[in-house]
């Protein structure tokens, strides 16, 4: 493992970018009936990056959607891509949905483990998914 190189990301139109120079703690994809709602999509594989290593390069013109009591998602308030999740239980984390980064090779930087699919049960049953990532029935980091 070399260092960690700096990962750039934006939503569709530009307005919000986004520079992570920490490496991130975890990365899963995420099954949930909320996420797949709100990001219209049959899952949303999101990386949790230290907030001292995020900061927006341009913007923030973000809405914030209270989708729990817990749980702050944050969109473009012109294109509506979703961007980042805060999470009350991690204050000094942010959840980044990794689709958005600007090099889809870029490396995260997460400890392999941690890699799974979350909330396994509720996936969409028309996308076939046979890779050995590790399936949980719920968060479970
Ligand atoms: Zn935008
Ligand atoms: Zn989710």
């Amino acid at each position: 493992m070399g260092a960690f190189q700096t990962i750039t990301g934006s939503c569709f139109c530009g307005a919000n970018q986004f520079e992570i120079t920490e490496p991130a703690v975890d990365t899963h994809h995420c099954h949930c009936s909320i996420c797949r709602r709100v990001h219209a999509a049959p899952f949303v594989t999101w990386s949790i990056f230290p907030r001292s290593g995020f900061k927006w390069t341009k913007g923030p013109q973000l809405q914030t959607f209270h989708s729990s009591a817990a749980v702050h998602r944050n969109r473009c308030t012109n294109c509506g891509s979703n961007l980042t999740a805060d999470v009350d239980p991690l204050p000094d984390k942010l959840f980044v949905s990794r689709a958005n980064f600007s090099n889809l090779n870029a490396d995260p930087g997460h400890p392999p483990t941690t890699l799974r699919h979350a909330f396994w049960p509720d996936r969409v049953p028309w996308l076939e998914i046979n890779d050995s990532v590790r399936k949980t029935e719920g968060f479970d980091s």
